[in-house]
């Protein structure tokens, strides 16, 4: 199968080449020529197998370049013990037609596991491929969880490094602690003075400086970036749509064939993007509900077909939506209104902030997609009434998508199934999720938030303010190339 640039249908590359290039040459992300179709009795056999066995056969579909061996062998290093719960993404039933399939049982405790796990052996594979010599460098600038997701898929792969940068004022404690100690000969991690946005800046900066990277070059290095807007990274997520499906009929809470409808907190459309393409393969999907904290351009975008970025930045409970340019929201785009369109839209987006869609072309997204926003103040009385209710304890990010869930139904009287998709284990957002549920704020948040759920601290996380500290380096904005610099030497 071949994939060609959002903004450029002409020129075709193959899977290895989509992945070993991440963004194409023209700004555009990668997309699937054609979209595989899955029948429903391939999905019925899906139900008998486990999740590997899912990941294998939906993977195998879009990467034809890969061996069944080859791959076989890279799900199960992705999806075996390095996960606390052997079903790897299951699904926790708060009542028939109500569960939250939990997406954090991997090493960092967010969802970003199910990619970032998978990634590191794609990304090498297709290197391979594409005759590449030089050692990758991946470069992340991280508001918390890509960071430490990307650090542990990447830690001591071979012909790799990985470097990332932090905003000193912009993660939370644990997440912190996470990055600082992290293991491995092949990484770095330094905090920048400011914000996310000051890191992101800074990480661009240095991607699109042509002197460096030709003098990394003649180090045999070059960068590369393991941000969701890489194949690699969207592709390992598209099965857990299929697995969720899969387990909801084993439940008996659903007929083969039925709708289901996912609620999904989003940021930068990655997640909930995956879905839609699970939809397009076949998966009955009846509608895919974005859900959105204070940071509500995609809400407004499904209500208007208008996507502005100019609007004042909150910063949240549920950090990893703080995001006003949701990248992935382009893939989408280009299946609706094709490459030209695309590029004219981008262009926009990138001179002005702002864009509009056709108004058939908003048609046909809203029969897919709607949205909903959620307030901080709003996803804190979720997690305390979620907890009181169904003795079930979610964190900030999946309390977003279950109060917007919960308002779609009552607005639409849409009851069918749901799956509101969980992103983040509550312990990673312990002192909001303490918070939220009243509880004493002074006391280490991991210990009072066992005492108030009745839950255990998830293995990753225990005692990690004792492991040994790493990295303490600290930079300005300015002074990131040379930490870079300094790295690869
Ligand atoms: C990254 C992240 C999100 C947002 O996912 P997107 O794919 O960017 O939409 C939501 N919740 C958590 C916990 C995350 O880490």
């Amino acid at each position: 199968m071949k994939y060609y640039s959002t903004r450029n249908a002409e020129k075709k590359y193959t899977a290895a080449q989509a992945i070993a290039k991440g963004l194409a040459d023209d700004g555009g992300l990668f997309v699937p020529e054609t979209i595989p179709l899955i029948s429903m009795d391939e999905i019925k056999s899906f139900c008998g197998m486990d999740y590997r066995g899912r990941a294998l056969a939906i993977m195998l579909k879009y990467l034809d370049e890969f061996s069944k061996e080859e791959l076989e062998g890279y799900v199960n290093s992705a999806y075996g013990d390095n996960y606390d719960d052997d079903r790897i993404a299951p699904l926790h039933f708060t009542n028939d037609a109500t569960a939250y399939l939990e997406l954090w049982h991997g090493p960092t405790c967010a969802f970003k596991d199910m990619a970032l796990q998978m990634l590191p052996h794609l990304l090498t594979a297709s290197l391979k491929k594409t005759g590449e010599e030089k050692k990758v460098c991946i470069l992340v600038a991280t508001s918390g969880d890509t960071g430490k997701a990307a650090l542990e898929g990447f830690k001591d792969v071979q012909g790799t490094r990985i470097f990332v940068f932090y905003p000193k004022d912009g993660v939370s404690d644990i997440q912190r602690l996470q990055m600082v100690t992290q293991e491995g000969g092949n990484v770095g991690v330094c905090s920048v003075t400011g914000n996310f946005d000051d890191a992101q800046t800074g990480v661009k900066k240095i991607f699109s400086d042509l002197q460096f990277a030709k003098e990394l070059e003649g180090r045999g290095f070059f960068l590369s970036s393991a941000n969701s807007i890489n194949w690699g990274r969207l592709l390992p997520q598209v099965v857990y749509y299929f697995s969720a499906y899969c387990d909801y009929v084993n439940s008996r809470k659903l007929e083969l064939g039925e709708e289901l409808v996912f609620c999904v907190p989003t940021g930068n459309f990655g997640n909930i993007l995956a879905g839609w393409y699970a939809k397009q393969m076949g998966l009955p999907i009846g509608k895919f509900v974005c859900a959105s904290n204070e940071n509500n351009v995609l809400t407004d975008f499904f209500a208007t077909g208008v996507y502005n970025k100019n609007r004042p930045f909150h910063t949240t409970i549920s950090p990893s939506m703080d995001i006003l340019v949701s990248s992935n929201l382009e893939r989408m785009l280009h299946a609706y209104c094709g490459d030209a369109t695309v590029a004219e839209l981008m262009g926009k987006l990138n001179s002005e902030g702002i864009y509009e869609v056709p108004s058939d072309t908003l048609g046909k997204i809203s029969r897919d997609f709607t949205g909903g926003v959620c307030s901080d103040e709003q996803t804190k009385i979720e997690i305390k009434a979620v907890l009181n209710k169904s003795s079930y304890l979610i964190d900030t990010h999946t309390a977003v998508a279950s109060k917007v869930l919960s308002d779609y139904r009552e607005e639409t009287g849409d009851n069918r199934p749901a799956v509101v998709v969980s992103t983040a284990s509550p312990y990673k957002f312990a002192g909001d999720v303490v918070s939220a549920l009243g509880g004493n704020e002074k006391a280490d948040a991991l210990t009072e938030l066992n005492r108030l759920s009745g839950t255990k601290t998830p293995k990753p996380l225990l005692g990690l303010g004792k492991r040994q500290v790493r990295f303490s380096e600290n930079v300005e904005s300015g002074d990131m190339k040379q930490a870079v610099d300094k790295f690869l030497r």
